[in-house]
């Protein structure tokens, strides 16, 4: 399948690189590859299957992955991992306020304050487990190939983080890739439609992904080949799998099962996922079961059905009005929707969604579990130059910035910003030999530094001491494709600088985002007050510092009393700052500002008649 090309001045043979996009998903995952031919995507399989459940077991030798792993998800659980997608660039703080049970341990390590997993008496890290994943995929790939696979496009939820994006990225590195791009998942299921190729004409579309155990509803523009997240709703916790449980309870209670064992409960749990899958295409399920050594004729039809999982379709409809106000659209704006994730083969939950959308385009003929992964492999074949005619732009969700003085966040990549981008903004010291300068960088839409999230901070280190507000530093924030942060700072007049690449410590889910945009909302008039008292505070504080500047350097200048006089102002702004009362901050900067005008008028003369008879004024 590798495309073969002979440099004919040197008459070396190179072979380009196959082309290759991943699916790396929370459930499943997917690799696929382009038809040299006709440049259309297809799946590559093992056994005939595209599918690759996202699921390790570590047996005493051997890491396995996929389908045997699963097998052994119930006689040996601690050493099974599954979801492991939920842990990636997360830490041991995040987990705590989720209150959804894993089988396997997860240890906290203070360190890095990323999560680690505990199997196989060795502790391992997300990435290091999604790195087996992708060298299963990479395998089943350069087998079917018969050729080597290294550059990859790996796809991630629209709403992961810098650190989820950065954490994916490392294990694909991990494992023996080279990461040409991360991209969303939604683009590249509308990638995989070709929606948004060969058109001018903008487009809205609607990505409704109902996987096995996560909800992603994504609304994103697409125009001249640029493709714009408008907006990301969803819920990490609702799927395939809530599905299964429904119709498991709904058996429970039907046929009063007597008391279950672990492998009991597997099995029903298996059936109930089958009978699902089976009332995708038929009216009726029937089946024998035998629980607890007693036999059962178990059955279900699609009305029974329909009426379980009612209340979940419901929930992710709700998410759709979320996100269309969001991006504040109305239903009829949008003019394709495309269906992703296994459950959108349950034929209600296509039907609810169609009500919806009543005035688009469903976009439903490709497989819903490998339209992701064809998509990615359509991005890989653009980045490999095949299809010159499209470009991927994506956007920030939160906004990026740093900490300036008196706490507050100063922006420099606002919120929505599309990107790859860079932006660039100018800064000073605030004391006199200033040397070092702290560089906090934070990911947020409030106020106020401390109530946003901190990504990381670093030290520029020998600025040569000059006066306060006279070094240049200039800060770049240079956000890649793949939403990776670089943050550099130069001092222009010395040209001293770092570049520090950022690795966040915590990752966000996309309800931590949701939640970041609501409070700002919540607290935009309090965070405003807050920002005008600390601005207020700056400025009092620099006052002071200047009035102590000028008493110390002109000792002869005023008399005792003066200097008592300025003493009591300066304590008495002093107390004002402490207990952050900004009228009467303002009120007392202006006293102390009108007694010492006189000083400096008084210096100014001095100075003068020492400029006109011809000394030097410069100290
Ligand atoms: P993820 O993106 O989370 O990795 P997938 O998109 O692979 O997940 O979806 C897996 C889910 O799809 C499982 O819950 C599975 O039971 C469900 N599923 C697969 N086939 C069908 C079907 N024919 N009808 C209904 N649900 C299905
Ligand atoms: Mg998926």
């Amino acid at each position: 399948m590798a495309k073969i090309s002979i440099n004919l001045t040197s008459g070396t043979i190179t072979k380009s690189a196959t082309v290759i996009g991943i699916d790396l998903g929370t459930t499943n995952s997917l690799i696929a590859s382009i038809n040299e031919q006709d440049r259309t995507p297809f799946c590559l399989t093992k056994d005939d299957e595209s599918i690759v459940p996202s699921a390790i077991h570590f047996d005493t030798e051997n890491i396995i992955v996929g389908k045997k792993a699963i097998s052994q998800l119930v006689s040996k659980p601690e050493n099974t991992i599954y979801s492991v997608k939920r842990l990636l660039g997360k830490s041991y703080k995040d987990l705590l306020t989720s209150n959804h049970k894993l089988n396997y341990e997860i240890i906290d390590d203070n360190e890095q304050g990323l999560v680690k997993i505990k199997a196989n008496g060795k502790q391992y890290s997300p990435i290091e487990l999604s790195s087996y994943i992708l060298q299963e995929l990479k395998s089943i790939a350069e087998n079917q190939l018969k050729s080597e696979v290294n550059k990859v496009v790996i796809t991630v939820p629209a709403y992961f983080n810098d650190s989820q994006r950065q954490a994916t990225r490392d294990a694909g590195k991990l494992a023996g890739m080279d990461v040409l791009r991360i991209i969303n998942e939604p683009t590249a299921a509308s990638l995989a439609y070709g929606i948004g190729q060969n058109t001018e004409e903008p487009k809205t579309v609607a990505v409704y992904d109902l996987g096995g155990g996560t909800f992603d509803i994504s609304i994103l523009n697409i125009q001249d080949g640029v493709f714009e997240v408008l907006s990301t709703n969803g819920d990490t916790y609702l799927g395939g799998d809530d599905i299964d449980r429904e119709i498991q309870l709904y058996w429970a209670s039907k046929y009063n099962f007597k008391t279950l064992n672990t492998n009991d409960e597997q099995l029903i749990r298996i059936t109930a996922e089958e009978a699902k899958k089976s009332l995708s295409i038929s009216n009726e399920f029937n089946t024998q079961l035998t629980v607890a050594g007693i036999s059962y004729d178990i059955s279900l039809t699609v009305e029974q059905l329909n009426t379980l999982i009612q209340p979940l379709v419901e929930r992710t409809m709700q998410k759709c009005k979320n996100a269309l106000k969001d991006a504040d659209l109305s239903q009829r704006e949008i003019n394709e929707v495309v269906l992703v994730g296994g459950s959108t083969r349950t034929p209600l939950v296509k039907k609810t969604v169609a009500q919806l959308f009543q005035s688009a385009k469903i976009n439903d003929t490709i497989d819903p579990d490998e339209v992701v992964a064809l998509g990615a492999a359509i991005e890989a074949d653009i980045l490999a130059g095949n299809r010159k005619d499209m470009l991927l732009l994506d956007i920030t969700p939160l906004s990026l910035g740093i900490e300036t003085l008196g706490g507050l966040m100063d922006v420099l990549i606002p919120r929505n910003n599309k990107i790859p981008t860079k932006l660039r903004k100018e800064y000073t010291t605030s004391v006199d030999g200033q040397v070092n300068l702290k560089i906090a960088v934070y990911q947020g839409e409030r106020e106020l530094a401390a109530d946003n999230r901190k990504l990381g901070e670093f030290v520029l280190k020998n600025i040569p001491a000059m006066p306060a507000g006279l070094p240049k530093i200039e800060m770049t924030f240079m956000l890649n494709a793949d939403g990776i942060l670089e943050v550099s700072a130069e001092e222009k007049r010395s040209g001293t600088k770092q570049v520090v690449e950022m690795k966040p410590q915590y990752g966000l889910s996309d309800t931590d985002i949701k939640q970041m945009l609501q409070d700002s909302i919540d607290n935009a008039q309090e965070d405003m007050a807050k920002r005008s008292i600390a601005e207020s505070i700056t400025e009092a504080e620099q006052l002071i510092y200047a009035t102590d500047k000028f008493i110390r350097d002109n000792p002869n200048l005023l008399v005792d009393a003066e200097i008592a006089e300025i003493t009591t102002l300066k304590n008495k702004l002093q107390a004002s700052i402490n207990a952050k009362a900004k009228d009467d901050i303002v009120s007392t900067m202006d006293h102390l500002n009108d007694y010492s005008r006189q000083f400096a008028e008084r210096a100014m003369d001095i100075n003068i008649s020492k400029a006109l008879q011809g000394k030097d004024i410069t100290k």
